[in-house]
């Protein structure tokens, strides 16, 4: 049977990577490059360490053949270590070299006879088609990106100052700095990227104690939760230094809890109105950093509405039709890759009809 992956991000080759091993002919379709998702947060370090991001299947791939030394598993890489030294080389593997079709993109998917038809824009931006017995939605949230309004859709002004505003993760102290040093960021959204910013926001504070910040959450303990005995000490080491300048805020930082945006006003400066206690706070600030989610994006036809958030596990809303990785979260940002490498296993139980099936044991 034909397997249809879309995502060459690190769910999308791992489960390439199984279904070539189970003797499947599969092909990965990916908009842009191989990780092209990890490389846009690449400076990160990740919470969980190269033993829980990585599978004993593609170390297997990576290394038949040739003798390099693994990196420490109990070490958290960043997102761009992750990219070097494990997905690329996977990707270009004996397994998987042949089975990815980079600056290809999925715009639509269809039933038809029992079959998958994908609609697919090629590389020179032609539309074609593809069929498949079995699709594999691996297509991360990353680049799309939600809206800081009330209720996830736009503040008035906002869809104006969309080019203005960080969705995405900047690199505070490295490549963006410029943007940040001595100047007044508001950052919006309660999750850990958020923390991420303010972090390097207080580290270039130090430097330069003109930086500020104003930090404005929708709800007070909305995502930012200290998890009991957290298994990961970086995660919660981050979530604990948040909560402390949250709930004592230092001179260089403004804390809103309990706030939504009302409005974006964009010049050369950013205006930036948000509705606290019933009443309106006016803000000027040079970087707006809008940290409040990524959303799926839908593509097969049949469904009727988005798919649901999964607090765990797989997503199969259709016979041979599994959406795996980041994506089966919904908006929920606490996937962690080795929940992904469960979901593959067990989409292969359901494919295959044996539950034991296990290669990663
Ligand atoms: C800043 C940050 C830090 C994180 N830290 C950790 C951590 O410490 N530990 C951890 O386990 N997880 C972490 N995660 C969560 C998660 O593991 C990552 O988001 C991971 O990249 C998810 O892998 P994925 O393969 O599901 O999706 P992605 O990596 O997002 O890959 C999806 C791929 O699909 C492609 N694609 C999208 N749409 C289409 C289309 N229509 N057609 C073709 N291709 C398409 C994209 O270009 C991309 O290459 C972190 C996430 C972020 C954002």
């Amino acid at each position: 049977m034909l397997i249809a992956i879309i995502g060459a991000g690190p769910i999308g080759l791992e489960a390439a990577l199984y279904a070539r091993k189970l003797g499947h002919d599969c092909v990965v379709f990916e908009r842009g490059l191989v990780a092209q998702n990890v490389s846009r947060w690449g400076f990160v370090s990740l919470f969980s360490p190269w033993t829980m991001n990585t599978t004993p299947l593609g170390w297997k791939a990576i290394n038949a053949g040739r003798l390099t030394d693994p990196p420490n598993p109990k070490i958290c890489p960043t997102g761009d270590e992750l990219r070097d030294r494990y997905l690329l080389p996977l990707s270009s593997s004996r397994q998987l070299q042949d089975a990815i079709w980079v600056n290809t993109t999925v715009l639509k998917i269809a039933r038809k006879s029992g079959r998958f038809e994908i609609t697919l824009r090629d590389p020179s931006g032609a539309q074609r088609v593809e069929s498949a017995g079995a699709v594999f939605d691996c297509s991360g949230t990353y680049h799309h990106h939600r809206w800081a309004g009330r209720g996830g859709v736009p503040a008035p002004g906002e869809r104006d100052a969309e080019s203005r505003i960080w969705y995405e993760l900047p690199d505070v102290i490295g490549r963006d700095r410029d943007r940040f040093i001595g100047r007044h960021t508001l950052v919006l959204g309660a999750g850990y990227s958020a923390a991420t910013v303010l972090l390097g926001l207080e580290a270039l504070h130090r430097e330069n104690s003109r930086t500020r910040a104003s930090w404005a959450i929708r709800r007070i303990g909305q995502a930012l939760q200290a998890l009991h005995n957290d298994p990961l000490p970086a995660r919660a080491s981050l979530v604990k230094h948040s909560l402390e300048i949250a709930n004592k805020p230092p001179k260089w930082l403004q804390y809103v809890g309990n706030c939504v945006l009302e409005r974006i006003d964009d010049a050369k400066q950013i205006g930036v109105t948000l509705k606290y206690m019933e009443t309106d706070l006016a803000l000027v600030v040079d970087e707006v950093v809008a940290l409040v989610g990524y959303g799926p994006e839908q593509l097969i036809e049949s469904w009727t509405s988005p798919p649901p958030a999964a607090a765990d596990g797989l997503l199969n809303p259709e016979p041979n039709f599994f959406i795996l990785g980041a994506k089966s979260f919904g908006t929920n940002s606490n996937f962690l890759l080795a929940v992904g490498h469960r979901q593959i296993r067990e989409a292969f139980r359901i494919v295959t009809g044996d539950q034991n099936l296990d290669l990663y044991r």
